[in-house]
């Protein structure tokens, strides 16, 4: 699509790298090239290759990650001509360990442990030759045989973890509704990556603060409380953001981790008001969420980056035009008070709403 076009190699490492972030990684330098066919044994060139073993020596990189997905042979040619301490990954690879570090449900985890699962299944080929080497060619076979019982193993685990999400969605389909008195109102961020989301978060809640953090060490480290100036409070909690080139087989662990945003009391839909595409990652954000079970949240919508829009002023009036939209920027701090204000206001709406369902 027209989405897909203007989304170059450029703008899709600027996105890896925002992930690598996201994962607790830092970035010290990407690179990419132009092949007709990627390598079939390296998916790049052997130049590149020798290049890439250099840089990464050099300044002494623990993990090289690739923006598409790679092979079981790719990823372990790669490895061993990179020189064995290196870790390589793929976008994918990567994209799992953060779903799995925000996966803040029961069924998030398991959906996200399904999804790693299937990803390891056609990788486990070859990964038992050692054994033969080991065995001087004697066992033949040996290694081949093993991967037959680990992918019997994995595809039977595979199976048992689809039955289990099955029960918890059932599950959670009877309960859903009985769960009613929050102690503390919860308002999720949800919005694209790279829109700001975890700027506004430690924005708002001072996140330095560490005895405030070590208060709430049982919650997970996307949740902050934050306090207004009428001294009633709210937990504020980040969600994994969207992603362009998402892996259709990441599809559904995507999703999982954004179910337990039908519990909270309030919705925030943060934008880069400032991308070009903003108006296209609304539409891919409100239709994710309109398939989701959360029609009832009220919905309040962040313009943020106004900072960095070119027509600011025009952004900023027609917000003000809007009931349902408040513009802001997070790195400068404008706009905050307003969104407090928004915030409260909607909130007030959510208990209400909240105490109504109490028999
Ligand atoms: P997230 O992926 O939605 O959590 O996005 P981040 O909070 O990590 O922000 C992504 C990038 O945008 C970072 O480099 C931020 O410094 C930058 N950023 C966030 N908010 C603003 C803003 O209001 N103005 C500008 N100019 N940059 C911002």
């Amino acid at each position: 699509g027209e989405q897909e076009i203007s989304f170059g190699i450029e703008e899709s490492l600027k996105e890896l790298a925002q992930l690598a972030d996201t994962a607790g990684l830092m970035v010290v330098g990407s690179s990419f090239q132009k092949l007709v066919t990627p390598n079939g044994r390296t998916y790049i060139g052997s130049g590149k290759v020798t290049e890439i073993k250099d840089a990464v020596h050099a300044l002494d990189v623990e993990t090289v990650i690739f923006d598409d997905e790679l092979s079981a042979g790719q990823l372990r040619n790669l490895e061993k001509a990179f020189g064995g301490k290196i870790r390589v990954c793929d976008r994918t690879a990567l994209i799992l360990d953060i779903f799995n570090q925000r996966a803040a449900t029961h069924e998030a985890a398991l959906q996200v442990a399904l999804a790693q699962m299937e990803y390891q299944l056609p990788r486990l080929t070859k990964m038992w030759t050692h054994l033969e080497r080991q065995a001087g060619g004697q066992v033949k076979g040996m290694g081949e045989k093993q991967i037959e019982v680990d992918k019997r193993i994995l595809r039977t685990q595979i199976g048992v973890l689809k039955k289990e999400l099955e029960t918890v969605r059932k599950h959670r389909r009877q309960y859903r509704n009985r769960r009613v008195s929050v102690p503390i109102p919860v308002v999720s961020l949800v919005g694209y990556t790279n829109a700001g989301k975890s700027t506004l978060l430690n924005r708002l809640t001072g996140a330095n603060v560490l005895a405030e953090d070590r208060l709430f060490a049982t919650l997970d480290p996307t949740t902050r409380r934050v306090q207004m100036n009428n001294g009633k409070e709210f937990l504020l909690t980040d969600t994994v953001g969207f992603i362009q080139k998402l892996p259709t087989t990441l599809v559904a662990a995507f999703r999982a981790t954004l179910e337990e945003i039908s519990e909270s009391s309030l919705l925030v839909h943060v934008v880069d008001i400032s991308h070009p595409l903003a108006q296209q990652q609304i539409d891919a954000v409100d239709k994710v969420l309109s398939e989701l079970d959360v029609a009832a949240i009220p919905q309040l919508m962040v313009w943020n980056k106004v900072d960095k829009a070119s027509d600011s002023q025009k952004i900023k009036i027609e917000a003000n035009n809007r009931e349902d939209v408040v513009c802001v920027s997070a790195l400068t701090g404008d706009g905050l008070q307003d969104f407090c204000d928004a915030v409260q206001a909607r909130l007030k709406d959510s208990m209400v709403w909240v105490e109504a369902l109490v028999p």
